[in-house]
């Protein structure tokens, strides 16, 4: 993997870090560039947590991770507005540092603290699954242990691959235009998730970004308005309804624009085909998380629903890594937990720092299964 520096060190705390960043990775053999160029895979933006520039990429496979310092806790508007739907770390660092992940246009945080009263810095990972989790205490800022240790949570990511491309085939049978009753079944779950207050409040990601950098977000990762969560039902052999990407899942029922056809996956394009009405309104993609159910319906024909949601049940098997929510790494690591489970068809599977995957034979069924049993609060490690 290649990678680069950009943006500004502005303190000798950070160039310290940068070094050691610089070193950990050319140990592990990748090659460092001075300029990013057409074909970079990660560059690291350092940038001011107070005014976070982001970085413009240009290809969509470029894994931005931005490196920020805050000297004390920062005071960030929208963060006053913004409850997070999960803690780890404490909701605190997470309201702080997630609107900076989104300014800087980032993959990833990197969120440097200088605890109050405290005596080092901490660094804490950031995630768009609305992850927080910091560097184990007992590693010392500076050593190799740590800087491996960082390494170890940012190299499975920045290798992971996207699967959010959409093609939209407007063949869907025209008795299907208005919905069936899977499409109502969806609607009702979403109603369900409104009111077991398990649909966290969307970041309001617009009022952070120009109309131009929230274009370039949302191509980048098919982001609507970064609501989280999401459902599917399937409708026959090999096709599935699934929620759209950002809509308002408390109130799902257009076909094409809140809820869509999964039709297909193109393996060899990496891009998920769906079928929609010829006329279409406002067209919204699929849920990023089109490709893991996808894998699981066509691994096991005993499924016939699944809910995502950023929840937890205690005690549940969980992944090992927190891949990103859209890459087909998380896809396979949730295929593979589904197919460990002692009922495939019944499986409820945790992603690390972020939520849980839950099939069923119907979204009836799940929620039946699940309700009384669910906390808010993902553990993070
Ligand atoms: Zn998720």
């Amino acid at each position: 993997m290649n990678f680069c520096f950009v943006g500004e060190m502005a303190s000798d705390a950070m160039q310290r870090f940068a070094a050691g960043l610089r070193e950990v990775m050319l140990r592990h053999g990748h090659s460092f560039v001075p300029q990013p160029t057409d074909d970079i895979q990660l560059v690291f933006n350092f940038t001011d947590a107070r005014r976070p520039r982001p970085f413009r990429r240009r290809a969509k496979a470029t894994f931005v991770i931005s490196v920020t310092e805050a000297s004390d806790r920062q005071e960030v508007d929208v963060a006053k507005s913004w409850a997070p739907g999960a803690g780890g770390a404490g909701p605190d660092i997470l309201k702080q540092a997630y609107p900076i992940l989104i300014r800087a246009v980032s993959n990833l945080l990197l969120y440097r603290v200088w605890e109050p009263g405290g005596s080092c810095w901490q660094t804490y990972f950031v995630t768009l699954e609305q992850g927080a989790f910091p560097v184990p205490a007992e590693l010392q800022e500076g050593t190799e242990e740590f800087f491996e240790y960082v390494y170890r949570r940012i190299e499975p990511l920045a290798t992971s691959q996207l699967i959010i491309d959409n093609e939209f085939i407007p063949d869907l049978e025209p008795e299907l235009w208005e919905g069936d009753e899977h499409t109502e079944e969806i609607y009702w779950a979403g109603q369900r998730l409104a009111a077991m207050d398990l649909l966290p409040a969307p970041f309001p990601i617009q009022e952070l970004l120009s109309p131009t950098e929230y274009r370039h977000v949302q191509h980048l990762y098919n982001l609507g308005g970064l609501s989280y969560g999401n459902m599917s039902v399937r409708h026959d052999e090999k096709r599935f309804w699934m929620s759209a990407s950002g809509v308002d899942k408390s109130n799902m029922r257009k076909v094409g624009e809140e809820i869509l056809m999964v039709k297909d996956f193109d393996s060899a394009r990496g891009v998920i085909l769906l079928s929609v009405p010829p006329l279409v309104e406002k067209p919204r993609r699929v849920s990023v998380d089109a490709i893991e159910h996808w894998m699981i319906y066509h691994e096991h024909p005993s499924v016939g629903a699944i809910l995502h949601i950023h929840a937890w049940i205690p005690g549940i098997e969980a992944t090992e890594f927190n891949f990103p929510c859209g890459t087909r790494q998380l896809a396979m690591a949730v295929a593979e937990k589904v197919r460990q489970a002692p009922d495939p068809s019944r499986a409820i599977v945790g992603l690390k720092n972020h939520g849980m995957t839950i099939t069923g034979h119907s979204l009836r069924e799940i929620f039946e299964r699940i309700e009384g049993k669910v906390v808010r609060q993902v553990p993070m490690s």
